[in-house]
């Protein structure tokens, strides 16, 4: 039986409108109209919304982990990545079904019904396992998820210079470090994975879960596997997902390896695509700005996670003002640890808006639309109709409470029209989500999981955690320090902004 969904404000575009009701029937949006026709033309129809609700397209976290709880609560503070990543193996392992399912369902109460997933493997020889469990727990959850399996197959230990870093190690700390990371899963090991996953759980059908090609990061993997990895996904229409220029060591990384930048060597081997999404893409440089809106190439916004890490704010107001399609990602890292998607979009907005007045202007629309259409176009693909509330769009939404979010407007005809946007995005956090639907069906009434209680899945995910007394911050991250700190960018001419 087909239900209309209603408001007093519905999100088209980025723009708020009114009087925008919508059908579902099935798992998609089969018509929209004023309520009042919509009444009219389907009399025995169901009704859910009312003046009180804000309808949204539903949002998608275009770049994520799915750790279930953020590293700093496991025990690794914020810091440099490059000093970061070194504790990741040390953090207490989650089974990957709860923490996929945990995640899941934190996204869904943040109004998320599709989520990137970058797996970061408990270890490499458990990777063939660990997806399938992941897939398994964000299935449940009833969240969609494009999958991300990672591959890494260089620069392990440091992006260049391995030699020269090894030597200013003390002796045993080299003989540690010498062999630390290795990675025990081969390139043929990876694609035979990446066909079995595709053949039992790419859905081309309903959309719930994609499989993707991951080579993790540009550092970390050389032109062949990179190559390998785009030929792979264009061959059965899906897409890659790699981090790129996270920090601005990997953008002197490119200078030292090819005398030219990330991006120029990316488009020099053939790797750049509309089926390509990067994510952080902190440090680009300006005129490659312009190849990567020429190639249709999708960017993943992290802001959370660049200010926590350190690694500095992407230029997403000259990105998206030169065609880039940007899309909002958490990636496990947002600024008050909570997995609140609309905070992020604010903080992206509020940071995007850069100083001076030659800066380009990021309004509140063009944000809404990165984490809605844009970010689903990056994550899924263009051809899926998600992120909109169109007649043949799947039926994801979210009603927002309306009442919340307006709670200080007055009088009664305030605001204007055209700053309804900008107040949506500047009030709005994760408790004022109601409900959501994924693909037609119901997850979240009042907040709540339909079938599932979040907290009993966090209790039984803290009751299995077991946790290592964290040592000082380690000799090694102090030499590492010492290592990058000589790579000044200063020194390379190219490299101002
Ligand atoms: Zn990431």
């Amino acid at each position: 039986m087909p239900t209309i969904i209603h408001a007093r404000y519905t999100l088209r575009e980025g723009v708020l409108v009114e009087d925008l009701a919508i059908v579902v029937d099935g798992d998609a949006i089969i018509d929209a109209g004023t309520l009042s026709e919509l009444v009219a033309r389907y009399p025995g129809a169901g009704r859910v919304g009312g003046d009180d609700y804000i309808l949204v397209p539903a949002f998608t976290n275009a770049h994520d982990h799915g750790r279930a709880v953020g590293t700093l609560a496991l025990g690794v503070p914020d810091n440099f990545l490059e000093l970061w990543l070194g504790h990741l193996a040390r953090l207490p392992s989650i089974p990957p079904y709860l923490a996929a399912l945990y995640s899941g369902l934190q996204l869904l109460g943040s109004g998320v019904t599709a989520v990137a997933h970058s797996h970061n493997p408990g270890s490499w020889s458990a990777l063939t396992d660990e997806i399938p469990q992941a897939l398994r727990g964000y299935a449940e959850a009833g969240i969609r998820v494009a999958m991300h399996p990672p591959i890494v197959d260089q620069n392990h230990l440091v992006y260049a210079e391995r030699e020269h870093f090894l030597d200013m190690l003390p002796p045993d700390l080299r003989r540690r470090a010498s062999d630390a990371n290795a990675v025990d899963f081969s390139a043929d090991d990876y694609f035979a994975l990446l066909d079995d996953l595709y053949d039992n759980f790419h859905d081309n059908e309903r959309h719930r879960a994609h499989i993707q090609a991951s080579p993790a990061g540009g550092q970390w993997c050389g032109d062949e596997l990179i190559i390998r990895a785009c030929e792979w996904a264009r061959a059965r229409r899906t897409r890659v997902q790699m981090h790129m220029l996270e920090t601005r060591y990997q953008r002197i990384y490119a200078r030292k390896t090819w005398g030219a930048s990330f991006i120029r060597h990316l488009e020099d081997i053939g790797a750049l695509g509309d089926w390509l999404t990067l994510a952080h893409v902190v440090w680009v440089e300006d005129e490659d700005i312009e190849v990567l809106a020429e190639r249709g190439v999708g960017v993943a916004h992290n802001i959370s996670s660049n200010l926590r890490l350190r690694s500095g704010v992407a230029p997403i107001a000259k990105m998206a003002a030169a065609g880039v399609p940007v899309g909002i990602g958490l990636d496990g890292q947002t600024l008050d640890d909570d997995q609140d998607f609309l905070r992020e979009m604010r903080l992206a907005w509020t940071i995007g808006n850069q100083s001076g007045m030659a800066a380009a202007d990021l309004d509140a629309e063009t944000v809404l639309r990165m984490g809605t259409d844009v970010a689903a176009d990056i994550t899924f693909g263009a051809d899926v109709p998600l992120g909109v509330l169109e007649v043949g769009g799947l039926a994801d939404l979210a009603l927002l409470d309306s009442e919340a979010i307006r709670r200080r407007w007055a009088p009664a005809s305030y605001p204007p029209r055209e700053l309804l946007s900008a107040l949506l995005l500047r009030r709005s956090q994760r408790e004022h989500v109601r409900h959501v639907m994924v693909g037609g069906d119901w997850v979240l009434r009042d907040g709540e999981h339909l079938n599932i209680d979040a907290r009993d899945i966090e209790r039984e995910i803290w009751e299995r955690l077991t946790f290592e007394a964290r040592s000082q911050p380690s000799r090694l991250e102090a030499c590492l320090r010492k290592f990058y700190r000589s790579w000044n960018d200063g020194d390379l001419p190219m490299l101002r902004r």
